[in-house]
């Protein structure tokens, strides 16, 4: 790992608390992380709480408690503290007023009286000629005079950033590569909204640079709000850092991951079983090509972690690629951490049985029924096995099974003598009559755990015509 020669970097998550929290945002989350590690830098948590209509405590605390679960631990947030607190944007107010009004007395910003309706017409005229709307730029003409006389009616007002005029805005974006943007084509636009609060585009730009952010990894929808976010700084003579802006997260059918396509939520993929290392490594995998194909535990991700393979284009979430993960990753565990993970207090040799045959902890269930309860009704396929084996085969069974003290090996020699079958065609009906299913855990300890007078059961059962 050759830390050494990295700059420190920071980065950091900025989610706002109105829901739970996303897979496509875990993965960004992730990358900014590992990113931080990679080069021995920061990781910061930002809430960003300003809409209060939208935003909830309890999002918050279940956000923190997730990227916990993830292990993304930041080292400055709302809870840790740091040098830059208050880590929540609604606690922030303060310093907001004080850029407003730094940018007013510059004639950077300026009042807007429009009502709802006006902008509305306005927006209605531009796009009538084949302009794209935008602000008119109305209330930036107007004298300190008419100003004075507006709020003297005490007409309500918001605060807009006056655009630069023929500015031509380059950054080189980490992901997208060289972007370019004319400042004309952009409208002024809402830094602080009716009732004193700082839109987005402005507290997140000047928290990012306060806090000492260098490096901001986010959503593709952010890339054109950039070029506004990086006048505001320049305007205020602030530290612009460098964007990447990844790709959307997709379902397995091309859309945009949403709640058609089942959880889309790391608390959702937490409260079914899932391990969360198993989530990082498919999101690890999702728009990032590492040079490590094979499972990772999240300590070593960051060396492998390339933000130059950042792709563009949309990843896909696969189902089929997280149950591969996690698979892998329940390899990894101790027989008393998938008894855990299982939460029902099974006995160990049950334990030791069946793990390598559940994906999630309710796949147990099944299981525990085969060794303590009634199976469920056989599938078309294991009906048809059975009745090809026959009736005399599952007499022969029980009997042989008597004569067997539970163990399979002299059981199934008995069977083979007594009816000439061997192989799958003895094996398989003697599998599908004791667990109900033709695939499992290995079938001669599953065998010596039942109960005799159950396995006694199973196999007379099918030992007469129904
Ligand atoms: N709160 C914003 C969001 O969740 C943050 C965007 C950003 O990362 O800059 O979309
Ligand atoms: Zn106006």
């Amino acid at each position: 790992m050759s830390l050494i020669n990295e700059t420190p970097l920071v980065t950091r998550f900025a989610p706002s608390p109105t829901g739970s929290l996303h897979l496509g945002n875990a993965r960004t989350a992730l990358f900014s992380f590992l990113w931080a590690r990679k080069s021995g830098g920061k990781f910061i948590l930002r809430i960003e709480d300003t809409d209060s209509e939208r935003s909830e405590a309890r999002f918050r605390d279940q956000l923190m408690d997730d990227m916990r679960w993830l292990g993304l631990d930041w080292d400055e947030g709302p809870d840790v503290g740091g040098p830059s607190a208050p880590y929540s944007q609604a606690e922030r107010g303060e310093f907001y007023r004080r850029l407003f009004a730094e940018l007013a007395s510059r004639g950077a910003a300026y009042p807007c009286y429009c009502t709802a309706e006006e902008l509305e017409l306005s927006r209605k005229l531009q796009r009538m000629s084949g302009k794209p709307p935008r602000y008119a730029g109305t209330c930036r003409a107007l004298t300190d005079a008419q100003r004075a006389e507006r709020e003297r009616r005490g007409s309500s007002s918001t605060l807009r950033f006056a655009i630069p005029e023929n500015q031509i805005i380059e950054f080189t974006d980490v992901v997208h590569g060289p972007q370019r943007f004319a400042s004309n084509d952009i409208g002024d636009f809402i830094i602080r909204r009716e009732d004193g609060t700082p839109a987005f585009f402005f507290c997140n730009a000047v928290d990012d640079s306060a806090m000492g952010v260098t490096h901001v990894l986010r959503g593709d929808d952010h890339l054109t709000n950039t070029p506004r976010q990086i006048m505001l700084l320049n305007a205020l003579g602030m530290r612009c850092p460098d964007y990447g802006h990844v790709g959307l997260l997709l379902g397995e059918d091309g859309a945009p991951l949403s709640k058609r396509h089942g959880s889309t939520s790391a608390h959702e993929f937490r409260e079914r079983g899932f391990l969360s290392i198993a989530v990082l490594n498919h999101l690890f995998r999702l728009g990032h090509t590492s040079d490590v194909e094979d499972w990772l535990p999240l300590a070593e991700m960051a060396p492998h972690f390339r933000p130059q393979h950042l792709g563009r284009a949309p990843a896909r979430f696969e189902q089929s690629q997280l149950l591969h993960w996690q698979k892998v990753s329940l390899e990894q565990l101790s027989a008393e951490a998938i008894g855990l993970w299982l939460g029902a207090d099974d006995p160990t040799q049950f334990i030791e049985l069946v793990r390598h045959n559940v994906m999630l902890p309710a796949d147990a269930v099944a299981w525990r029924a085969v060794l303590r309860g009634e199976l469920a009704p056989l599938g078309a396929e294991e009906q048809r096995i059975v009745a090809a084996a026959g009736t005399d085969f599952f007499a022969a069974a029980a009997d042989a099974y008597e004569q067997s003290n539970a163990d399979l090996k002299s059981l199934t020699g008995i069977l083979k003598q007594r009816t000439g079958r061997k192989g799958a065609d003895l094996f398989m009906p003697l599998r599908i009559a004791l667990t109900g299913q033709a695939h499992g855990p290995e079938l001669a300890p599953l065998l010596k755990l039942m109960a005799p007078q159950m396995v006694r059961r199973r196999l007379l059962s099918h030992a007469q015509n129904p």
